[in-house]
C-alpha cells in the first residue's frame, strides 16, 4: 500500500493551488531543490572537473536511465539520458529507418504531438529519396499498417484527450507487415504502467519534466530495444556516444549498446534535480499510481459532469483507454481556463477547444479533485470567464 499523503508531502506546491498541470511540467519536488543545492556547492563548487569521475557526473545517463527503465519496462542498460524529447525523436526516428533500409514510408497519426511530426517532416526532407511522412487518423492506424511501412512513430497517450494506443496490439501488428516502432512516451512514463520490453517495442522516448518532475528542461531518455543496440547507428554522432571519447580519434566509432545514443555533455544539474525526484517512486509503484490515478479521473469525469452540463468529455470514458489525463470542450476553452486559474485551479488549454487536466497521485488526492470540479462548476455557472480581462493570450500555457 503506498501512503499517497507521505509522497504529497515530498512536493513543495504553493499554498491554495490546486494543481492539475503535473502532465505538462511536474512540481518541484522539495529533495531536488536540496540536491541541485549540493550539486552546484558540494560538487561543482569544490570538486570542479574531477567531479565528472569523483561525483559520477559521467555515469549519470546511464544509472538514471536504468531508473526510468524501470518504470517504462525496459530491460537494465537499454535507456540512456540526454538532449530533450524533439532531439531523442529524430534519434530514433532516424536510426530506425536505417535499419529497414528498403522501405520509405513514416507512418504516423494526425494526433501526434506537433514537435514529433515537424521532427519527422524534417528529417524526411534532409533524407529525400523518396521518405514521407504518412498520417492518418488514429483509429486508421492498425489498418493503415502495410509493407511499405520502414517506421510506425506514435504516442502512446494522445496529449489532447489522453488516448492511449495499444502498444502491444500495434507493434506485434508492424512487426507482422516488417516495420520498426518508435514509441514516444511522453505522457505514459510516471504515469501509466509501460512495457516496453513485453511488447517488443523497438525504440523509444521521452521526456521527464512531465509525470517524472525533473523541472523545466529536464533532460529526455531514449530506449533501444537490445536486439538492436548493436547494430543501431545513433544518427546524432556526438563524441560522448563514441566507443572511446577521451581517445579523441578523429573517426567516430559507436560505443557499446545504448552507450552510443549519448551525444554531447550530458545536463548534471538537471539529472541531479531528476535523480532526487526519482527517489518519490520508491516510495511507490507504478502499478498503485495507475490505480490510484483511475480513481481519481473516474471521481473528476463523475463530479464535472454533474456540475458542469456546457463540458463535454473529450477524454475515453472507459478508464484502460486513457492515460492519466482528462479533457473536456468547451467553445470558449481559453478563457474558461484563464477564469479558473485565477481561482487556483491550475490545468491547461490545448487548441481549439480543449481544456485539460492531469492527474498525478504523488501530489493530488481525492479532495482535491472534489475541490476542482466544485470551482470549476462555479467559474461556468457565473460566466466570469468571457469578461476581456480572461481573455488575454499568454506566453506559454
Ligand atoms: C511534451 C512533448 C514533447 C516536447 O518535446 P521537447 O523537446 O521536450 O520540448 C514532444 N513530444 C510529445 C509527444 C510531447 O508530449
Amino acid at each position: 500500500m503506498t501512503d499517497f499523503a507521505a509522497t504529497r508531502a515530498m512536493f513543495d506546491v504553493p499554498p491554495g493551488v490546486i494543481y492539475l498541470d503535473g502532465n505538462s511540467l511536474g512540481p518541484l519536488p522539495k529533495a531536488a531543490a536540496e540536491r541541485v543545492a549540493r550539486t552546484l556547492t558540494e560538487e561543482w563548487g569544490e570538486m570542479l572537473i574531477t567531479a565528472w569521475t569523483r561525483a559520477g557526473w559521467m555515469e549519470m545517463p546511464r544509472r538514471i536511465g536504468d531508473r526510468i527503465g524501470r518504470l517504462i519496462g525496459a530491460e537494465p542498460g537499454s535507456v540512456v539520458m540526454g538532449d530533450t524529447l524533439s532531439i531523442k525523436v529524430y534519434q530514433a526516428l532516424a536510426a530506425a529507418l536505417e535499419l529497414n533500409p528498403t522501405r520509405r514510408v513514416i507512418l504516423s497519426d494526425t494526433g501526434n504531438f506537433p514537435s514529433d511530426l515537424y521532427i519527422a517532416d524534417g528529417l524526411v526532407q534532409s533524407l529525400g529519396r523518396g521518405y514521407t511522412l504518412r498520417t492518418v487518423a488514429p483509429e486508421a492506424v492498425a489498418e493503415a499498417l502495410d509493407e511499405t511501412v520502414a517506421v510506425l512513430l506514435l504516442t502512446e497517450a494522445d496529449y489532447r484527450s489522453g488516448r492511449l494506443h495499444d502498444m502491444a496490439a500495434l507493434t506485434a501488428k508492424a512487426h507482422a507487415v516488417g516495420a520498426l516502432t518508435v514509441w514516444d512516451l511522453a505522457h505514459t512514463a510516471g504515469a501509466i504502467p509501460v512495457r516496453l520490453a513485453q511488447a517488443g517495442a523497438d525504440f523509444a522516448v521521452g521526456c521527464t519534466y512531465k509525470y517524472l518532475n525533473s523541472g523545466p528542461g529536464g533532460p529526455a531518455f531514449i530506449y533501444v530495444a537490445p536486439r538492436h543496440a548493436e547494430t543501431a547507428r545513433p544518427a546524432l554522432s556526438g563524441w560522448l556516444g563514441h566507443e572511446s571519447p577521451f581517445a579523441f580519434e578523429p573517426e567516430y566509432r559507436p560505443g557499446r549498446g545504448i552507450e552510443r545514443m549519448r551525444v554531447g555533455t550530458p545536463p548534471i544539474i538537471q539529472l541531479a534535480a531528476l535523480d532526487a525526484a526519482l527517489d518519490i517512486w520508491d516510495m511507490t509503484t507504478i502499478e498503485a499510481v495507475r490505480a490510484r490515478s483511475i480513481e481519481l479521473t473516474e471521481l473528476f469525469i463523475a463530479r464535472v459532469e454533474a456540475a458542469c452540463p456546457g463540458l463535454v468529455l473529450a477524454s475515453p470514458r472507459d478508464p484502460a483507454q486513457r492515460g492519466s489525463q482528462v479533457s473536456f470542450r468547451h467553445p470558449e476553452g481559453a478563457a474558461v481556463m484563464q477564469a479558473l486559474i485565477a481561482r487556483g485551479v491550475i490545468g491547461d488549454f490545448r487548441a481549439p477547444d480543449i481544456l485539460r487536466f492531469g492527474f498525478t497521485p504523488l501530489f493530488i488526492g481525492p479532495e482535491e479533485v472534489e475541490a476542482a470540479a466544485r470551482i470549476l462548476g462555479e467559474v461556468l455557472a457565473q460566466g466570469g470567464w468571457d469578461r476581456p480581462a480572461a481573455k488575454a493570450p499568454a506566453a506559454a500555457t
